[in-house]
């Protein structure tokens, strides 16, 4: 596509990109901009990051820079720093076979890529990227574009439109079911019922994905300012309940609380994110994985009669214990996730110095926030408690202590006050 076909120019990419590019070519390589930035420019959005792609390879790469460093092992590339901005440059990826010699393309039995450092030509780099808006090089030489796989019907169409066989692709990498459903979102765009069906019908591939890998994706995917959106195109894929395997059997009813929690959550994240307020994975999965826990609790509670105390923190290790197996959720994460439940709990006892010291607790607001997401879908005495925890923020030191004292005994010990009273009993 030459220059005069297109709106994008050298001048949309970041200075640093430039000089990425303009280095690389200096030095008799090829170097192009690729993927995110030349789609998003060719929408009308602003790129969020550069990649660049080129023949040297990442030795050659790192030579040609002083701020240069290699990175990864399922795919080898460069990262060159410039302050706080960071371009990917990666070298032309080539063609796997499954008996591959070289022994650098490595796939298991699902036909997923483990491993996979075969440099090859522009072309097969082309025939190597996922969808068809993202198999698109910027030359900064002379401002055109190589459109190997007519990316702009793509675009032009708002279709999401795989490189070659859908099945193959998403078998090689089922990441690219999330990044298919990612970029309808964000790029709003039709998946087809042809791809819709296949995603729904492999969506399970997705629990092959290491743990780690799945969290960064996650966490883009629903921390990206349009988690509602998110969230319901992931959950009609089928794809929702492999992530999060705990709300299996908590999602079919849409009125439920259950499921109007998780909506509710993600709206309040998706404001929060887009007046630039500070938000943290640890809300969410707290609000995710909430009712699993609770009703885990209560089941242990019966089964064995512990304490409900002892059934909540039991419930609690348990459940997190299970959904890292599908998606590692940091321990910077998901302590502050138990802290959150175990307020909850807290919350409602309100005598004393209590509430006071609740209030400095370093987990209170999430806490606090969260009981009011809860009171939402459920009403009743929670919506009052957060109502009352509302005011008690807002009120001055005297009429703390008169709200405090309005609760007479009542705010000894919260509404689960009759079966903890009973099961203390029983242990002593
Ligand atoms: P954004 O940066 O807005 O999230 P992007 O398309 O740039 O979108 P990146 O993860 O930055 O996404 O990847 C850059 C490019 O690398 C993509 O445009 C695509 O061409 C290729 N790519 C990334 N992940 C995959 C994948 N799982 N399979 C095939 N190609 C991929
Ligand atoms: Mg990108």
């Amino acid at each position: 596509m030459p220059r005069s076909d297109h709106p994008m120019r050298l001048s949309d990419l970041s200075p640093n990109t430039q000089k990425v590019l303009k280095t690389l070519i200096e030095n008799d390589y090829h170097a192009y901009a690729v993927g995110g930035c030349v789609r998003d420019r060719l929408l009308g959005l602003n790129p969020k990051d550069f990649d660049v792609v080129t023949d040297a390879t990442p030795e050659q790469i790192k030579a040609c820079f002083r701020n240069c460093r290699l990175i990864g092992r399922r795919f080898r590339l460069a990262h060159i720093t410039y302050g706080r901005e960071l371009i990917e440059v990666a070298t032309f990826r080539g063609h796997h076979s499954q008996d591959s010699k070289e022994g650098h393309a490595k796939q298991n039995t699902d036909g997923q890529l483990i491993r996979d450092n075969i440099f090859g030509s522009i072309e097969e780099d082309a025939a190597r990227r996922d969808f068809s808006f993202n198999a698109m090089y910027f030359d900064a030489r002379n401002e055109n574009i190589l459109d190997f796989a007519d990316g702009m019907h793509a675009i032009s169409h708002r279709r999401i439109e795989m490189i070659g066989d859908i099945k193959t692709r998403f078998k090689e990498d089922p990441v690219r079911m999330l990044r298919a459903a990612r970029f309808s979102v964000k790029l709003n765009m039709l998946i087809d019922d042809e791809m819709t069906h296949i995603i729904q019908e492999h969506a399970h591939l997705l629990s092959n994905i290491p743990p780690a890998r799945l969290f960064e994706e996650v966490s883009k995917l629903m921390l990206s300012g349009r988690g509602v959106k998110t969230f319901l195109s992931l959950h009609s894929l089928g794809i929702f309940t492999v992530l999060f395997p705990a709300l299996k059997h908590f999602l079919s009813d849409t009125k439920g609380k259950e499921y109007q929690l998780i909506v509710n959550m993600l709206k309040n994240t998706d404001e929060r994110i887009n007046n630039e307020m500070r938000i943290t994975p640890a809300f969410l999965y707290a609000s995710m994985l909430w009712y699993p826990m609770e009703e885990r609790a209560q089941q242990l509670v019966f089964d064995t009669q512990i304490s409900p105390h002892d059934a909540h923190n039991i419930a609690s290790a348990e459940v997190i214990q299970r959904q890292v197996q599908r998606i590692m959720i940091p321990k910077r994460f998901s302590i502050p996730v138990r802290e959150i439940w175990s307020l909850q709990k807290r919350l409602t006892k309100r005598y004393g110095k209590r509430p006071y010291q609740l209030m400095s607790h370093p987990r209170f607001r999430a806490a606090y926030d969260f009981l009011l997401l809860r009171g939402d879908v459920e009403g009743g005495e929670l919506h009052e408690l957060g109502q009352w925890w509302t005011q008690f923020q807002e009120a001055d030191g005297d009429q703390r202590a008169q709200m405090i004292n309005a609760l007479g005994s009542g705010g000894k010990h919260g509404r689960q006050n009759p079966r903890r009273r009973r099961s203390k009993a029983k242990r002593t």
